[in-house]
């Protein structure tokens, strides 16, 4: 699949070294250095296209975005990759419901998602993978994941047994009850007859009267939603045999840590022997009115519209920062009219000559990225250094305190 347009990301003119990064783990709940490495492997969970770009879905690419910048700017390089759930039961809903194409709803729906992407100055992953043709991959997975016993049938659909060697439970940390539920909330079918337990997952659907089929050794059919995500990270994150992990960051919003990811991680551990990633990283939720922004209650703010309305993308991108990537918030328009302010005060700042001293401001702005990206915290030193300047100090670098802001931040004022 295409990914988005590059952009153009300017090299941190820094001189000295930057400290590492340290990202929170919701595995142990802890913040854990990334370490220094040349290339990091990181996994991103996209979009299913059947719905536009909402402030949600920006929040958590951003959170990646600003890790992918940060490990830039030290110097190291980002093989990032992310999915596109190109076939799913949601997609194929949806397109029915308004009477098209589940093909041409995806294609738009991508196209869309890409859009605000651009505009919103996130980096494009190396390798957008679709569903659809990461088919072969997944096949082969399931067909690894079956040599070792692991699989089995329900009528001509494959399910993923769970098993001790999976270590299934230790990344939510929720008990038995708590996850069936949430299974059910999520795709999942903790009740269906037949199952070996009510936690296994899907692996491989039987083509259903009316929907989309691939021909495969599996029988025809299409890929459950958690072996896509495992079979592509394994595939183009290249994990080198010598690392006790696969890869070094699997991320998602926060609704993926159960089922999804707790899955991956237990189909991955089946398949490798090894851990899936060594940090698990999630954004928070992103609310309106006080509930839960998501499709099934309607109440859902997209890019697109924001932009359509005039706001500048920049705004809405330091507006999601505002908050740390963790947090569950609400969003709203005094959130936008405060980021609208501070934005344009920073605007003007910028087009002077004389400002404050830039080199401390920059070096305290790296220093709360570093420590789990403390975007609220950077954003309040840009804003602290705005005041300085705008109280008469002189002797800063307009030229840094852009460069850093762009690099680290994607601001561009
Ligand atoms: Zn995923």
């Amino acid at each position: 699949m295409q990914s988005w347009r590059e952009v153009a990301v300017p090299t941190l003119k820094y001189s000295e070294s930057i400290p590492l990064l340290s990202l929170t783990n919701s595995m142990t709940g802890l913040k854990q250095s990334l370490g220094l490495k040349d290339t990091y492997r990181m996994y991103v969970c996209g979009i299913t296209p059947y719905d536009a770009t909402h402030l949600g879905h920006a929040a958590t690419y951003l959170t990646f975005d600003l890790v992918q910048r940060y490990l830039r700017a030290q110097g190291s390089t980002v093989n990032y990759v992310q999915n596109i759930t190109d076939i799913d039961d949601p997609l194929l809903e949806r397109a029915q419901r308004d009477g098209i194409d589940w093909r041409d709803l995806a294609t738009s729906q991508i196209d869309l998602f890409r859009s605000d992407m651009v505009a919103l100055r996130v980096i494009p992953p190396e390798h957008y993978i679709g569903a659809v043709e990461a088919i072969p991959l997944v096949v082969k997975a399931i067909e690894n994941l079956a040599a070792k016993g692991t699989t089995y049938l329900i009528d001509k659909d494959l399910y993923f047994s769970n098993s001790v060697e999976s270590g299934f439970g230790a990344l939510s940390h929720l008990d038995r009850q708590t996850m069936e539920s949430i299974f059910a909330e999520r795709g999942g079918d903790p009740t269906l007859l037949g199952k070996r337990d009510s936690l296994d997952c899907l692996v491989w659907m039987s083509q259903r009267e009316g929907e989309p089929g691939w021909e495969s050794t599996l029988g025809k059919g299409r890929p459950g939603w958690h072996i896509e995500c495992t079979a592509i990270a394994y595939e183009y994150l290249s994990p080198l045999s010598t690392d006790p992990e696969l890869i070094d960051i699997q991320g998602g919003g926060s609704d993926l840590i159960f089922p999804h990811h707790e899955m991956c991680r237990s189909q991955a551990r089946v398949l490798t022997g090894k851990e899936l990633a060594t940090n698990y990283v999630h954004a928070g939720m992103l609310g309106l009115d006080g509930e839960k922004m998501s499709k099934s209650k309607g109440n859902l703010v997209f890019v697109s519209t924001l932009i359509a309305q005039g706001v500048n993308p920049m705004v809405i991108r330091y507006a999601l920062m505002k908050n740390h990537y963790r947090e569950d918030r609400m969003w709203t328009n005094e959130i936008l009219e405060t980021a609208q302010g501070e934005f344009l005060e920073i605007v003007t700042i910028c087009a002077q000559e004389n400002v404050a001293p830039t080199e401390p401001a920059i070096s305290k702005i790296i220093a709360a990225l570093a420590n789990d990206l403390d975007t609220p915290l950077a954003l309040q030193i840009i804003m602290d250094w705005v005041s300085q300047s705008q109280e008469g100090a002189t002797g800063g670098d307009v030229n840094a305190m852009r460069n850093a802001m762009d690099s680290l931040m994607g601001l561009v004022f």
